[in-house]
């Protein structure tokens, strides 16, 4: 069976790309420059990539870039999407466009292609979590609620990468549901473990930030492992009955709990137990596993995931203790 995947080279996406040749199926991997050996190398070595690993040039903001690629693959899974968290100068060009027309772009491809029977696409907790309902350590959020771009302007933080993403999924069930595409989504929190890639990507930054001394935003943020995402897209594939959205968060933690669970796993380590304000501490809330449990994901614990990401750190020289 042949599968797409793009923004192969990513931190979610190789994971994608690794469950699946490990199965058995023909992967079409794309990315913006396939000649960067920081960006294919990690996938090329992949176990079964030299006999079903393809790969293809396409970027998400040029119109028909996608099209050839999904020409003949059953599935499509379509991870490409700027991870920009801080502040950008341009939110249009940097985040909106590519995360919403891109995400268009994908699915028109799929539309014009026959073969393709299901697309699962990565969106985010951003797309879910952000609206004028109050979080507290008693509410449950599920994939019920959904984000409100206006609301999500006003955040402290991420307030374009969240408008981005909620744009891009909105616009992708629009899609869709007019063109009979059966789409499947999953939203994720905040994703750690381990690293295929080299570099560092923006979800697991604030862990090496707080390995390295610093101190702690005031915020809340839900936690899940990068292998027990990339297992939920390829279940959210291959179970007929998956359908609609499904959250995927182990555990909302305040930073603070975080700098804990570093601490008492690295007690040599300086890890600051100071938060960056003075401000009360953000509330922490619940996220509803009972969707992502029918996709037979069992969460990893916070604490293995935070290991695993500095165990990931230390063999990539990303830190050195
Ligand atoms: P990465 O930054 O590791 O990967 C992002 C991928 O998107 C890269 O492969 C990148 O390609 C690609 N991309 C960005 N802009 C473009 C573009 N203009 N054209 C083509 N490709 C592009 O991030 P993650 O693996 O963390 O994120 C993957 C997906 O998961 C995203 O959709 C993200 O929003 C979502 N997500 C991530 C979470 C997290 O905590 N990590 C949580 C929830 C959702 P290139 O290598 O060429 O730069």
């Amino acid at each position: 069976v042949v599968v797409c995947v793009t923004g192969a080279s990513g931190y979610i996406a190789s994971w994608i790309v690794k469950f699946l040749l490990q199965r058995g199926y023909t992967v079409r991997a794309t990315l913006r420059d396939p000649s960067d050996p920081k960006k294919i190398d990690h996938l090329l070595k992949l176990e079964g990539a030299k006999e079903r690993l393809q790969v293809f040039k396409a970027d998400l903001v040029e119109e028909g870039s996608f099209d050839s690629v999904v020409q003949g693959c059953h599935g499509v899974f379509h991870t490409a999407s700027p991870v920009l968290l801080h502040v950008v100068k341009d939110p249009q060009s940097e985040l909106i466009d590519p995360a919403v027309k891109g995400t268009l772009n994908v699915l028109e491809a799929c539309k014009k292609s026959p073969s393709v029977k299901r697309v699962v696409l990565t969106s985010s907790i951003c797309a879910v979590a952000f609206s004028d309902r109050p979080k507290t350590p008693q509410v449950v959020v599920d994939e019920t609620w959904f984000s409100d771009p206006k609301f999500s302007q006003t955040m402290k933080s991420w307030q374009w990468y969240t408008v981005s993403k909620t744009l891009a999924e909105e616009a992708a069930w629009k899609f869709a549901e007019k063109n009979g595409i059966h789409m499947v989504v999953i939203n994720p929190v905040l994703v750690a473990g381990p690293l295929l890639q080299p570099q560092v990507n923006a979800s697991v930054e604030p862990i090496l930030n707080l390995i390295n001394g610093k101190k702690f935003p005031n915020n809340s943020f839900g936690w899940v492992n990068v292998k027990d995402v990339a297992e939920a897209h390829i279940k959210a594939y291959e179970i007929a009955s998956a359908t609609g959205r499904y959250c995927l968060s182990e555990r909302v933690v305040h930073y603070s709990e975080l700098a804990r669970v570093l601490s008492s796993l690295y007690p040599t380590l300086q890890i600051t137990a100071e938060c960056e304000d003075d401000e009360p501490y953000v509330p922490t809330y619940q996220i509803s596993q009972e969707r992502a449990k029918s996709l037979e994901i069992e969460f990893t614990p916070l604490e293995v995931s935070l290991k695993e990401t500095v165990e990931s750190f230390r063999e990539k020289n990303i830190v050195n203790f």
